[in-house]
């Protein structure tokens, strides 16, 4: 999936469940590296092409060790030695990141290197359809700021 389409669904998340965070900058801070860093493993990313990100993909194929729950605990458990709040987010903007990738025609493989298994939806990368997706959840963003505005408010 597209970057777009990750932060818009990471933020869609986020927001739904805004009212329940302690630190909801930390949190926020963790969910958009979680939802960014996973990317970084490819050099057409939005990220991934800047050339100081270049090692990491010397390292790793896209959608490999990255886009792996492996990583994404390893990620979690170091940011958890500054921050629960922020490791929190991590490992939820990390989840939100493979859910979208499952649904593509290209898929991953979650439990890489333990399970090779892919899981794979129809979605084709930057086709129509997530065009439509990234539309909706653009929509459910700002109806959530709305909501949130409002009980922030009362
Ligand atoms: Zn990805």
């Amino acid at each position: 999936m597209l970057f777009r389409t990750h932060i818009a669904f990471g933020i869609f998340i986020y927001l739904l469940f805004f009212s329940y965070f302690r630190n909801p900058i930390l949190t926020l801070i963790g969910f958009l590296i979680g939802i960014i860093i996973v990317d970084l493993d490819s050099k057409k990313s939005k990220f991934g092409k800047k050339w100081y990100f270049r090692p990491i993909q010397w390292f790793t194929k896209h959608r490999r060790f990255f886009h792996s729950f492996i990583f994404g605990i390893i990620g979690t458990g170091i940011i958890a030695i500054y921050s629960v709040e922020m490791a929190f987010g991590f490992l939820v903007g990390f989840t939100t990141h493979i859910i979208l990738d499952s649904q593509t025609r290209r898929g991953v493989a979650p439990f890489h290197p333990l399970i090779d298994t892919k899981i794979k939806g129809k979605i084709k990368t930057g086709g129509i359809i997530e065009d439509i997706i990234f539309v909706i959840l653009l929509l459910s963003d700002a109806l959530l700021v709305l909501v949130n505005t409002f009980i922030i408010l009362q």
